[in-house]
Formats: C-alpha cells, structure tokens, sequence
C-alpha cells in the first residue's frame, strides 16, 4: 500500500475529507473541537509534513491570531490524545494523521530532505506484538519512526 503524503493527490479534497471525519469522530466521542484545535489540524493537514509547535504557532499569529505558545501545545496534546495526529519524536514535531481515530500502530517515514512525513499504514502491530509478546509485555501504543529520502528528494527530476 502506498503512504499517503508522497503521492500526488487531491488535496483540497483530503483536507475536507479529514476534517469532516474528525468533526464526526468529536461528535460521537463528545470530544471538543475547539476553533484553536481545528485551526491547529488544519494547518497540519494543509502541509503533510511535520511541523514544531513554534512554526505552528507563526502560522497562526500570521493569519492574524494572538497565540501564545500554551495555546498551541495545549492544541497539539488534544490532537494527539484523540489520535488525530502524531508526534514525531526524531524532529519533536507534529503531523497529522492520515486514518484519524482508526486504532493502528504508524510508521512514519520522514524525508531528511525536504521534512515530508508520509504515514504507512502497513500494519506492523503484529510483528511488534509478537516481539513484545517474547518479553511478556502489553503494548499500548506505538509509533514507529523511518528516516529516510522521499521519492522526489531521491531524484528530483522525476
Ligand atoms: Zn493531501
Ligand atoms: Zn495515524
Ligand atoms: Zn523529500
């Protein structure tokens, strides 16, 4: 299966298809979605690719926002928690998910080019499972992390 996020794609058409999904997973689960919150994921969902809470927070202030850093981290950690975005732990910055609120185990693959982060959605909570099944211990959650070159940084004439 192809990542989502290296692809050419519709995206104004992703964009509006993550958002309604989001919307309708808050309404069910009585999550808030705040105006700060969703202004937040759309500014990751506008970029596929991980940005840190204070390049978050310029886009923010640009579009005419008084944001204080508090109010960005405390966005970040709700999409998070809700599993509407991961934090990339190698870059210590966030992108947002591309199946929001499925229970699934990333991998996350990030271009040390050009920051691009795309989301495999192998599922590796097997193989993972597994190992951790040898030592006796319980996953409850997991993010896994590849660095690496993206299609269009390997070969940019392509
Ligand atoms: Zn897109
Ligand atoms: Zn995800
Ligand atoms: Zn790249």
């Amino acid at each position: 299966m192809n990542p989502v996020g290296f692809e050419k794609h519709d995206h104004a058409d992703c964009i509006d298809t993550a958002l309604a999904a989001i919307e309708e997973q808050c309404a069910k689960a009585g999550l808030q979605l705040t105006p700060i919150r969703k202004r937040v994921l759309s500014i990751l969902l506008e970029q596929h690719r991980a940005m840190g809470a204070y390049e978050i927070l310029d886009v923010l202030r640009a579009q005419g926002l008084k944001a204080q850093p508090p109010m960005a981290y405390r966005a970040l950690d709700f999409l998070v928690r809700a599993g509407f975005a991961h934090r990339v732990e190698r870059l210590n910055a966030f992108v947002a998910c591309t199946a929001p609120g499925e229970a699934h185990a990333p991998v996350l693959l990030i271009c040390r080019g050009c920051a691009a982060v795309a989301e495999s959605r192998a599922d590796t909570s097997a193989a993972l499972g597994r190992a951790a099944a040898d030592a006796g211990f319980a996953v409850e959650r997991s993010v896994l992390e590849a660095e690496g070159l993206c299609p269009h940084c390997q070969d940019p004439a392509a």
